[in-house]
């Protein structure tokens, strides 16, 4: 099995770590980055298997277009 990139979500109650969101959405930056590619994060709600409680957390960030973009001048 490969190895995760991602974080690890931790419990923020017992420092559990939680492996599988139940819940993802995703969060789009309002802003490019100097690059001019657009950072999509991918949020994630935790259920801690072990105490229960519940936490937010990022699972992936994506950064779409950019690099090979050209406008003519
Ligand atoms: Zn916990």
């Amino acid at each position: 099995m490969p190895r995760r990139k991602s974080k690890q979500n931790l419990c923020p109650n017992c420092g559990e770590q939680v492996k599988d969101p139940y819940k993802t959405w995703e969060l789009i930056a309002p802003f490019p980055d100097s690059k001019m590619r657009i950072t999509v994060t991918i949020m994630g709600m935790f259920e801690c298997p072990k105490c229960g409680k519940k936490f937010r957390g990022v699972v992936s960030k994506v950064k779409l277009g950019g690099e090979q973009v050209e406008f003519d001048k």
